[in-house]
């Protein structure tokens, strides 16, 4: 049984999150989406909102389950018997900090390794905070989110 640990604030989920998760969906029996509670970067939706985008959006989708993330990462992962931490890689501009992360958390657990995975390319522009942006200037966000999520900027929009 190998589980891997995909950590995240998904503050929302994107078409680029769920790209990562359909590939490392085919690389391990399980993957646990961790959802980051005490979030330093003040997330835009709730952890109940992310979460639900999360669970709707894959449904009963097998071999994935969606949890939140308290405290260390490589803690979590122990306690969830995972082999590895899943990240996704867009540009070169990511590197730097995962590969600070990637590094530490070995330090920490060795026994935990970190798995770089890259996007379709499509994806490779498309991060929670465009988006974000994005739809706070009014654009269309259709094409980058699930349903879900269109939906719930919508909402917000409304208040
Ligand atoms: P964090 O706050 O930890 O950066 P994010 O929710 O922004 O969390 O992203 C979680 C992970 O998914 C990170 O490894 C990030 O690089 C990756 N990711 C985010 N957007 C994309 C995308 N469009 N394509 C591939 N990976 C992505």
């Amino acid at each position: 049984m190998r589980r891997a640990i995909y950590p995240g604030s998904f503050d929302p989920v994107t078409n680029g999150h769920l790209d990562v998760i359909d590939r490392a969906r085919k690389l391990f029996d399980e993957v646990v989406v961790a959802i980051a509670v005490n979030d330093q970067k003040q997330p835009l939706f709730s952890l109940e909102e992310r979460v639900a985008f999360l669970t709707k959006t894959l449904g009963n989708l097998d071999g994935v389950q969606v949890a939140p993330l308290e405290g260390l990462l490589v803690d979590f992962a122990v306690q969830q018997k995972a082999t590895a931490v899943i990240r996704g890689l867009r540009a070169i501009s990511d590197f730097e900090f995962e590969f600070q992360m990637a590094l530490m958390n070995r330090k920490l657990e060795p026994t935990v390794e970190t798995i770089f995975l890259m996007p379709k390319e499509e994806y490779t522009y498309l991060s929670s905070r465009i988006v974000k942006e994005i739809a706070r200037l009014g654009g269309d966000i259709a094409k980058f989110v699930p349903p879900h999520v269109v939906e719930a900027f919508r909402r917000k929009e409304k208040r």
